[in-house]
């Protein structure tokens, strides 16, 4: 099993999982987006929901993401709602603004971005591969790179100069929460990848 439809219409992302899985695992996109309910109360539970849509509508094994950014000392301001947080403002970069005002009196500013992929295959074959990468919100808007909330989110490395994650791609596609969820399912999937290339 090594073909999976992305339970998801977002071209962009099927891109993404292109790149992160490098043809070992197939990640196509879905022919359309599909209307899913995403009320689940973790990652983990909007993953699946999202999975099993998909699935069953195409009848086909999919794979979905779920991801986000938690904030340890306000864990509701974002967590499983980050892509629904101020919808009113349709630009990042004025969620991040905000997103630092509100942050303005609080000390623990310690962050990590979260990403859940489940794999649906039937009912009995479900897998869940998770991801994190921890950090603090910093003080300000910094770097050009990535997208959502990643020009406020400063990852803790070795090296201590501050930068966003926004300032890192090449380090982002080696270290994300995605780019780890991601090998996790790689390594999980290593039988399956090894057969299938010995048949081609
Ligand atoms: P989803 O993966 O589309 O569900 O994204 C959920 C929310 O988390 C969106 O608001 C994204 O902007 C945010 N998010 C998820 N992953 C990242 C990331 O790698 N960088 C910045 N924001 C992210």
């Amino acid at each position: 099993m090594t073909s999976f439809l992305l339970a998801s219409g977002n071209a962009h992302k099927a891109e993404e999982f292109k790149e992160l899985f490098q043809g070992r695992l197939t990640i196509s996109p879905a022919p359309a987006t599909l209307p899913v309910d995403e009320s689940g109360k973790t990652f983990a539970e909007n993953a699946f929901l999202k999975a099993k849509a998909y699935a069953e509508a195409y009848k086909v094994p999919a794979m979905a993401d779920d991801s986000g950014l938690v904030i340890e000392a306000l864990p509701d301001l974002l967590g499983v709602q980050s892509a629904r947080f101020l919808p009113e403002l349709s630009d990042y970069k004025d969620k991040c603004r905000r997103l630092l005002e509100l942050l303005e009196s609080t000390e623990d500013r310690s962050a990590y971005f979260v990403c859940v992929l489940c794999f649906y295959i039937s009912p009995d074959e479900v897998y869940f591969f998770e991801g994190r990468v921890h950090g603090v919100i910093g003080q300000g808007l910094r770097g050009e790179h990535g997208f959502g909330y990643d020009p406020v989110f400063v990852p803790t490395r070795t090296e201590q100069d501050g930068k966003s994650l926004a300032e890192l791609p090449e380090w982002k596609n080696k270290f994300s929460h995605r780019a780890k969820a991601g090998l996790a399912a790689l390594l999980f999937f290593k039988e399956s990848i090894d057969k299938s290339h010995k048949k081609s």
